[in-house]
C-alpha cells in the first residue's frame, strides 16, 4: 500500500541549491517513489553545531510503497553517490536526506527512528513542512501549526529565511 512520507533535504557545502535539485532528481528516479509536493527553499542557520556555513533546507512529500528501512538505504546511496562523507556529527554536508514521517508509522530501531526524533524542535523542518502540509496532524496528535508556533515563540524566526 502506498504511504505518504515527508522527507527533509539539507545542504551546506558547494552549490547548495544544485545539490538539493540533484537529490530531488535522484529521488524521483527511485522505482516506487512519486514526488507529490516540494516546499520552497529556506536559508537556515546551522543547528546543533553552529561554526559552519548556513544551510539550504527543503521538505518534500512523496508517495511510496517501499518499506521505510529500504527507503532509508536508497536515500543513503544517493547521499554517498553525491559525495557525502560521514564524519562530524551534525557537521557540514553536501546533502542530508532524512525521513521525517512515514504514514502513521512509529519506528524505533538503531538505524531508523520515525517520526524523526528532532523534527519537532527544528524550525528548518517545521516551517517547510507546514508550507506543504498545513493541515498535517503529527503522530503525537498535535497540529503542525501548533508545534511551529510554539518553536517560533520560543526562538523567533531569525534563523530561517525563505528564498
Ligand atoms: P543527521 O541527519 O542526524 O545529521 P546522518 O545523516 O549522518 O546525521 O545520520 C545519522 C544516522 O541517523 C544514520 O546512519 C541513520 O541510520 C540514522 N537515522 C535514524 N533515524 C533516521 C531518519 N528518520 N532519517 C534518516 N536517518 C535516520
Ligand atoms: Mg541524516
Amino acid at each position: 500500500m502506498q504511504q505518504t512520507s515527508y522527507i527533509s533535504l539539507g545542504s551546506n557545502i558547494g552549490d547548495k541549491i544544485e545539490n538539493l535539485n540533484k537529490s530531488i532528481s535522484e529521488i524521483s528516479k527511485i522505482n516506487g517513489v512519486d514526488i507529490t509536493n516540494c516546499s520552497s527553499l529556506y536559508i537556515t542557520k546551522p543547528w546543533g553545531k553552529t561554526d559552519q556555513d548556513d544551510f539550504i533546507n527543503q521538505v518534500i512529500e512523496i508517495k511510496t510503497d517501499i518499506k521505510p528501512l529500504k527507503l532509508l538505504y536508497k536515500f543513503q546511496n544517493i547521499e554517498i553517490n553525491m559525495g557525502r562523507q560521514r564524519s562530524i556529527k551534525w557537521g557540514p554536508r553536501i546533502i542530508d536526506i532524512d525521513i521525517l514521517l512515514y504514514g502513521e508509522q512509529s519506528i524505533d530501531s538503531e538505524e531508523l527512528k520515525v517520526p524523526h526524533p528532532l523534527m519537532l524542535k527544528r524550525l528548518f523542518v517545521l516551517y517547510p513542512l507546514w508550507e506543504i502540509a498545513p493541515e498535517l496532524i503529527l503522530p503525537n496528535g498535535t497540529r503542525i501549526k501548533e508545534v511551529l508556533d510554539r518553536v517560533l515563540t520560543r526562538e523567533g524566526g531569525n534563523s530561517i529565511t525563505k528564498i
